[in-house]
């Protein structure tokens, strides 16, 4: 990354802005990179060599926070079936959030901008601006905004309830420098985030494809295919559009942010109170009974995260569970970058979304789209491997 004049270097980096915000010159902004990831750059001009920026920083360190003899793992259904079609997993989330909003507490969590295709960390007090938060949206999170925020929450003695990624845990608590006994962390199982580059360039290419501006765009949208189905919607005209071409695109595991192949968090020893992700092993165990509306694996890593549990029980349904039953990729090592993942980007610079989409098959977009499926020669994923030959077999469809 970079290293200034007085050696300071800022690599290897998540993005969570934790030395920009810190920095008491402001000599530290954020950029987007090539492949649309934000990483800090200093002033040489402005920077005093304090070097606050290299202890603040998360990846330096990390720090788990268990203070019970083992990890204690849930599998959690909220007893609302609405809950969980608008909620990724089993709707956790909203379980906890609505115990912390009770007792007059503020939440944070992911939040779609006005602007479609930019996502930011809010912070909320009522159950109607909660629900905002509610589902995962697969780009990076801006937190920046939120540090100064949390801390002045903390010291008024307000509960808070951080949830996010893994790293911006981290650089929570990194920021924060102390625990706070009103302060529940709490992150979700992460398989990395995408490039938001090519997130602007696929929604420029839905917008092209339809002719149309797309509203509400919802990542994971149960409501016509299940929890497993890994479909997007969005609105055209007030009419539900699905797609699955971007999930297909972020399963290549190509796109991820660098640092993802390398996350320290992908495990299950965390720096949070409570981890919260999608029970996959969940069919298994429950032959029965299993709808396809969403199960949530809760994991409880603190005392003060066991407590908080306790007081989500009247809302949801919970089973015990083994590490068997529920340990998946995630939570062993970070995802695998793709050997191919340069190959990737080459064709991606060269033909970008709307060529990289047309040799993906299986798309739902509807007639328009099929039409290009037709000409479609085999998974990204193998494509890419090819890269001469999906070039032009790319060129020759696109004339
Ligand atoms: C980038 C990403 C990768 C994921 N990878 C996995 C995985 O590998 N395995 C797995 O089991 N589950 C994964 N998930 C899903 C995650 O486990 C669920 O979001 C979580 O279980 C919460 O579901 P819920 O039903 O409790 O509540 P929901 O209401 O769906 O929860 C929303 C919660 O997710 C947070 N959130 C949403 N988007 C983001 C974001 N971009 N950055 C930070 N926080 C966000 C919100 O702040 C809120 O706390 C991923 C989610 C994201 C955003
Ligand atoms: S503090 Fe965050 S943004 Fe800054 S270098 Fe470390 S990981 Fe990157
Ligand atoms: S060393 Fe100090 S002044 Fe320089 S960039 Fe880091 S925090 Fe800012
Ligand atoms: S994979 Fe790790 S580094 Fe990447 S966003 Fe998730 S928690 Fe952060």
């Amino acid at each position: 990354m970079q290293e200034n004049k007085m050696g300071i270097e800022l690599d290897p980096c998540c993005g969570c802005a934790a030395c920009a915000v810190c920095c008491p010159t402001k000599a530290i902004t954020m950029k987007m990179d090539e492949e649309g990831f934000l990483y800090p750059k200093i002033s040489l001009d402005d920077c005093i060599g304090c070097k606050r920026c290299i202890s603040i920083c998360p990846l330096k360190e990390n720090k788990i926070k268990k203070d019970i003899t083992q990890t204690l793992a849930y599998g959690v259904k909220h007893k609302q079936n609405k809950v969980r079609i608008l909620s990724r997993s089993g709707g956790a989330f909203t379980a906890f959030s609505d115990v912390i909003l009770a007792m007059g507490g503020v939440i944070y969590g992911a939040c779609w901008e006005q602007e479609l295709g930019k996502v930011i960390h809010r912070r909320v007090v009522s159950k109607e601006e909660r629900d905002q938060l509610r589902g995962s949206k697969y780009l990076q999170s801006d937190i920046s905004g939120c540090y100064h925020w949390i801390r002045t929450d903390l010291e008024e003695g307000r509960k808070v309830l951080f949830t996010g990624t893994g790293c911006q845990i981290a650089a929570v608590d990194s920021f924060l420098g102390k625990d706070y006994e009103n302060l529940y962390l709490c992150d979700i199982i992460c398989h990395g985030v995408p490039s938001s580059l090519v997130f602007e360039e696929y929604q420029n290419f839905l917008v092209d494809l339809f002719e149309e501006k797309i509203k509400r765009y919802q990542f994971r949208d149960k409501e016509a295919f299940g929890w497993k189905a890994n479909i997007e919607s969005f609105q055209i005209k007030n009419k539900k559009k699905y797609s699955n071409l971007f999930s297909k695109i972020y399963q290549t595991d190509c796109i991820q942010r660098p640092y993802c192949y390398e996350c320290q968090y992908a495990s299950i020893e965390r720096r949070s109170d409570i981890t919260i992700g999608d029970f996959w092993g969940i069919d298994s165990i429950m032959k029965k009974n299993m709808d396809n509306k969403g199960m949530s694996i809760v994991l409880i890593h603190t005392k003060k995260g066991l407590n908080l549990f306790h007081q989500i029980l009247s809302d949801v349904e919970f089973l015990d569970c083994s590490k068997e039953d529920y340990l998946q990729p995630q939570l062993k090592h970070p995802c695998i970058k793709p050997s191919n993942r340069e190959d990737f980007w080459r064709l991606y610079k060269e033909v970008g979304v709307s060529g990289i989409v047309k040799i993906m098959p299986g798309g739902v977009l509807g007639a328009k789209y099929r039409v290009y499926t037709k000409l479609i020669v085999g998974r990204l994923k193998k494509c890419v491997g090819g890269l001469s030959q999906t070039l032009k077999k790319v060129r020759k469809e696109m004339g």
